[in-house]
């Protein structure tokens, strides 16, 4: 909702402002809505970023951007100024009622897919042992 590009712009001024260094960052890339459709299309960018926070401490300060940003939480998958989700966290598996890594959906996902291969095709999913551009070639 409201003036994405603002919003992404200025989340990733303050991921490296409170998260740590922007290694590498994605073109955005403008996609129709997942899972709930009847909604304007999202625009999506990633990051690879170097932290020194662990990945719960990393949750936290996504969430906390997300609050400053203005996020209010309505319906499932429904219109947002702005959603911050972890990918991958290096080789890292972690689930519990927070936080699962990788994201659960990301090789479901084409919009995703797309934009882990633009940053580095070759890194391989730590659960399902393909690259993320094996996962693109499957995703439909
Ligand atoms: P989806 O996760 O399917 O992309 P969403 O991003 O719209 O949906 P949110 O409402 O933003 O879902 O997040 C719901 C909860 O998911 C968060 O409060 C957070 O605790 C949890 N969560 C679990 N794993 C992750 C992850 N890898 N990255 C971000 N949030 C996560
Ligand atoms: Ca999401
Ligand atoms: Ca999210």
């Amino acid at each position: 909702m409201g003036d994405s590009i603002n919003y992404l712009t200025t989340a990733v001024v303050q991921i490296e402002e409170s998260i740590g260094h922007i290694v590498c960052k994605t073109t955005v890339h403008q996609t129709p809505a997942w899972g709930k459709t009847d909604q304007p299309n999202f625009y999506n960018l990633a990051l690879e970023v170097e932290t020194d926070l662990n990945h719960l401490q990393l949750l936290d300060k996504t969430q906390a951007i997300e609050n400053n940003l203005g996020r209010i939480r309505t319906e499932k998958w429904g219109p947002r100024t702005l959603d911050i989700d972890i990918l991958y966290c290096g080789d890292l598996i972690f689930n519990d009622k927070r936080l699962t890594i990788p994201h659960p959906y990301l090789h479901q996902r084409k919009f995703t897919l797309d934009l882990l291969v633009e940053l580095n095709p070759y890194f391989v999913h730590p659960v399902l042992g393909k690259t993320n551009f094996e996962l693109q070639k499957e995703v439909k």
